[in-house]
């Protein structure tokens, strides 16, 4: 079998959690099987990165940024590999040289005071370029021969940077190219996670949270027999245990299911992770690499579905809604289809549309990152209908959270509607607008971002997601 396993943030946190996760690793190989490894920064590296970004593009950068990322990688190195002078001195250059190149590109944003999507994707796919090379030291360490391999030599993108894309085919041959050979010798690759580079070999990087797709792009390029995401929950969980403490891990979800899950806020799992394992019907499996003895959650087609109808509930920040509202629009045509061609044209996510049989306005909800940005398309595109006064004004606000309600069973189960909004009654949460998706796998509810822990809390509860669900 071939099993790609990503470690994620924590999972690689600290030289006893890389030697956990090394173990792991080296574990399926000595019982006969292929293992890629990707790995994420070790945790909160990439936010560091960003902040330091940040910062240096005001025109302030100090090498103490430079320092605590020497101390805490060169400490982990040491800790892990101090057995081994040959392997730490290889895995010390590569932190220099990293950190060189950290520091010359936050110099240079501290004098040219301006951060391009570009030049952020160069600096925040440090962290995984830091780690990859104490991982694969580490299971060398072990017994098991293992190569740290940047991802900008496996995976082709498009220059969407900060959400790139990958292009399968030239994927496929790189990576095969790349890694077929040392699977075969028995070895393990130790990819980084999160980064790509462009055909011209401009680094991109996936997205947050994006290591766990390129685990999934690496699986699909190698025709990989299972997805292992190594995490610090069991699994997916019925609802985010911070909100939710009574939450359960899921044995079993279908593809949609995760997909749905993922792209409404369950932070468990990067929201296009799925796409390229459902082309090939790969299994993923979401694991706790605290308690690898735990089942974890299997990801797959058919998904184990529930009586309940309702499997999950997710909620998710940082959202706006943007309002087009006017009595004029009533019976004109039209106004719907320009809003979301215009939408469409600036490629940004929309997690929810709304419109009032009334037809007095059209909601749509995008993240907050894009909202200014669709607006201002909005009013360039709707330029004419604003001045014929057949729509008032176009508003966005950022107070709102979504919060949604996922389960393939939802679909032909009568009642869920019903009982979600007289939950949220039950709670006192005012529902602002709710949207079906065409394929009721999912019910989709904004309110106010004070009240989304209370509906998250008051939907779990009405469907008893605490409790073992009949199949
Ligand atoms: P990693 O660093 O391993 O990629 P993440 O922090 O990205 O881990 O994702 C795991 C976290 O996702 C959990 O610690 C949990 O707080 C959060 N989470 C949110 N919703 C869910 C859910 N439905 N099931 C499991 N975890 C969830
Ligand atoms: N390190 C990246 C992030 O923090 C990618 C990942 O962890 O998946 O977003
Ligand atoms: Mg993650």
């Amino acid at each position: 079998m071939l099993v790609v396993m990503k470690f994620g943030g924590t999972s690689v946190g600290s030289a006893e959690r890389i030697s956990m996760a090394a173990a792991l690793a080296a574990k399926q190989v000595a019982e006969g099987n292929k293992v890629v490894v990707v790995t994420s920064a070790m945790s909160g590296v990439t936010n560091h990165l960003i902040n330091a970004a940040t910062s240096a593009a005001q025109g302030n950068w100090n090498s103490e940024e430079r320092k605590t990322l020497d101390e805490r990688h060169r400490s982990t190195a040491h800790a892990l590999l101090g057995g081994h002078p040959e392997l730490l001195e290889r895995v010390q250059s590569s932190i220099v040289e990293h950190l060189d190149r950290f520091e010359k590109l936050c110099f240079g944003l501290s004098m040219i005071h301006e951060l391009s999507p570009r030049l952020l994707d160069a600096i925040s796919a440090t962290g995984e370029l830091l780690a990859a090379p104490i991982l694969a030291g580490a299971i060398t360490a072990s017994g098991v021969r293992s190569v740290a391999i940047p991802s900008t030599k496996l995976i082709v993108t498009n220059d969407q940077f900060g959400a790139a894309e990958p292009l399968d085919e030239e994927t496929r041959k790189l990576t095969r190219d790349e890694l077929m050979s040392l699977l075969d010798d028995g070895a393990i690759p130790v990819v980084t996670g999160f980064i790509g580079a462009t055909s011209e070999g401009v680094m991109t990087t996936l997205g947050r949270g994006g290591s766990d797709y390129s685990a999934s792009i690496l699986a699909s390029a190698l025709d990989a027999d299972e997805v292992w995401i190594w995490t610090d929950v069991d699994g997916v969980l019925t609802a985010n245990p911070a909100e939710v403490p009574e939450a359960r891990t899921l044995r079993e979800i279908s593809y949609s299911e995760a997909s749905e899950l993922a792209y409404y806020g369950a932070k468990v799992l990067h929201h296009k992770t799925i796409l390229p394992a459902v082309k090939r019907k790969i299994p993923v499996r979401i694991l706790n690499s605290f308690h690898p003895e735990q089942t974890g959650t299997r990801i797959s087609v058919e998904g184990r579905p529930s009586s309940r109808g309702v499997k999950a509930v997710t909620s998710i920040r940082n959202v706006s809604l943007i309002t087009i509202a006017g009595r004029g629009m009533q019976g004109i045509p039209g106004i719907a289809a320009k809003t979301f061609a215009s939408v469409a044209a600036e490629k940004a996510n929309v997690l929810m549309i709304s419109q009032a049989s009334s037809e007095n306005n059209i909601c749509l909800v995008v993240n907050s990152s894009e909202a200014k940005r669709v607006v201002r398309a909005l009013r360039h595109s709707l330029e004419l209908e604003l001045m014929l006064g057949h729509i008032d004004e176009i508003t966005s606000d950022d107070s709102i959270a979504v919060v949604a309600a996922v389960g393939d069973r939802m679909k032909g189960t009568p009642g869920i509607a019903g009982k979600v909004f007289s939950s949220m009654g039950a709670a006192g949460v005012n529902v602002i607008a709710i949207s079906q998706g065409s394929s009721e796998r999912n019910i989709s509810l904004i309110v106010a971002g004070e009240d989304a822990v209370t509906a998250v809390r008051a939907i779990h509860r009405v469907f008893e997601l605490e409790k073992p669900a009949q199949p």
